[in-house]
């Protein structure tokens, strides 16, 4: 309706008319208030005071664009790369995460003179041309036409020896990687794999690129950055999503090394990227993780919960794996007895969920991995209320698909 274009998709059978949000909760026009678990933009909480505070303070005062002076930019720029290792020293702002990764690629790219890229098969990084070019999620999905030539898929390793080869002929310019694969359904890698990947990358002279734009910012618990929990040397960071609440602010944060080479002569400028009203919302997004303890409530909250699916796994076998840290957990669903995907289980248990007014959502290939990604601010009521909802769901959803099949 109105020349929206169908290939913009609507949640759940009957899709949610939203009319408001406060913190974990939004709210339907039908007076209905949902817990929230899908959206990991509104990181600090839907409409969180200080970032509007923020936001719409700065707005009645000034927005303009990085050719002039503003001390936010500087400000945010210092309390990211704060948080990043000590090589990583220069900072791009954008507005989204495929900007962000789009930035990237072309900065490994004129780094080392190479277009090769290599990436995780499942991985997604967002939906500008170059950047689909890497996303196997996309190009292998619906409607994708398939892996470009001048793409080397890493096939995710079935356990820690899994073997992945770069063909030294074509060495890429840079490999590009999520530290849990979140479209490809909440993927952990085996300890030591990603390690070993980025090593052979270095190794032949490439740069490595960590996508941070779903994991960053604390969400993973006892990290900021979901590379920290591997170890892993990245030259280049993406990051987005949560860094702005909502508020479109997005970035690339890369070793002075790499920096140098995009400085070229070209200008580099993005009319929207650092604005003053977005350095405002990501300063007001970092001080409140930091003042309401929220990546300690991801690690504390996201224990708990991953503790009560763990649970329920030993009771219900549908549940054939719980995985993630912090608040980014997945819940695979499985047939216990093909051990095929149960993807229409999960379709149908999003939507008991929805019906007990909370929000779910579920992704991988068979798209059988329920995905946990709410607002840091959720507390335990919240996930005790999970819990027992979908200790009631899934029984009854097994006792109603097993007496339509007899
Ligand atoms: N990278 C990852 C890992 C993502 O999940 C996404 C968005 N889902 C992007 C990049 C692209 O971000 P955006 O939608 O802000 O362009």
């Amino acid at each position: 309706e109105g020349g929206i274009s169908s290939s913009l998709s609507l949640s759940y059978a009957e899709p949610i008319a939203m009319s408001g949000g406060g913190l974990q909760f939004m709210y339907a026009y039908d007076g209905k208030t949902y817990l929230d678990l899908v959206n990991n933009i509104c990181h600090v909480g839907h409409c969180s005071p200080k970032v509007i505070q923020a936001l719409s303070r700065q707005a009645a005062k000034l927005n303009t664009n990085t050719r002039y002076l503003y001390p936010s930019l500087n400000r945010l720029s210092k309390e990211i790369l704060k948080s990043l290792p000590d090589n990583i020293e220069r900072i791009f702002f954008v507005n989204s995460g495929s900007a962000a990764s789009d930035l990237a690629l072309r900065m490994a790219k004129q780094y080392t003179g190479r277009e090769t890229v290599a990436a995780l098969e499942y991985g997604y990084h967002g939906n500008t041309a170059s950047v689909i070019e890497v996303s196997s999620y996309k190009y292998k999905g619906k409607g994708g036409s398939g892996k470009p030539d001048q793409t080397i898929e890493i096939p995710l390793p079935q356990e820690e020896s899994g073997e992945f080869s770069i063909p030294p002929h074509n060495p890429p310019a840079a490999i590009i990687a999520e530290s849990v694969v979140g479209c490809g359904g909440q993927i952990v890698l085996p300890e030591g794999w990603l390690n070993r990947l980025f090593d052979e990358v270095h190794a032949m002279g490439g740069l490595c690129i960590s996508d941070e734009v779903q994991t960053g910012f604390g969400r993973v618990g006892d990290k900021v950055w979901a590379f920290e929990q591997q170890s892993l040397n990245p030259d280049i960071v993406v990051m987005g999503k949560p860094m702005g609440n909502g508020h479109p602010i997005a970035a690339v944060a890369c070793t002075a090394a790499v920096a140098a080479q995009f400085e070229n002569g070209m200008e580099f400028f993005s009319s929207f990227g650092g604005n003053p009203v977005s350095c405002e919302v990501g300063l007001a997004v970092l001080d409140t993780l930091v003042e309401y303890e929220l990546q300690e409530n991801a690690l504390r909250l996201g224990d708990l919960l991953k503790d009560g699916l763990t649970q329920l796994a030993a009771k219900f076998p549908i549940i054939a794996d719980v995985r993630g840290s912090g608040l980014f957990l997945g819940v695979e669903l499985r047939d216990p007895e093909s051990g095929k995907p149960a993807t229409e289980f999960a379709h149908i248990l999003l939507e008991e969920m929805k019906f007990r007014q909370v929000l779910m959502s579920s992704d991988g290939p068979g798209n059988n991995v329920i995905k946990i990604k709410p607002p840091l601010c959720i507390n335990r009521d919240d996930v005790e209320a999970v819990l027992n909802r979908l200790s009631l769901c899934i029984p009854m959803i097994q006792r109603k698909l097993a007496a339509s099949k007899s």
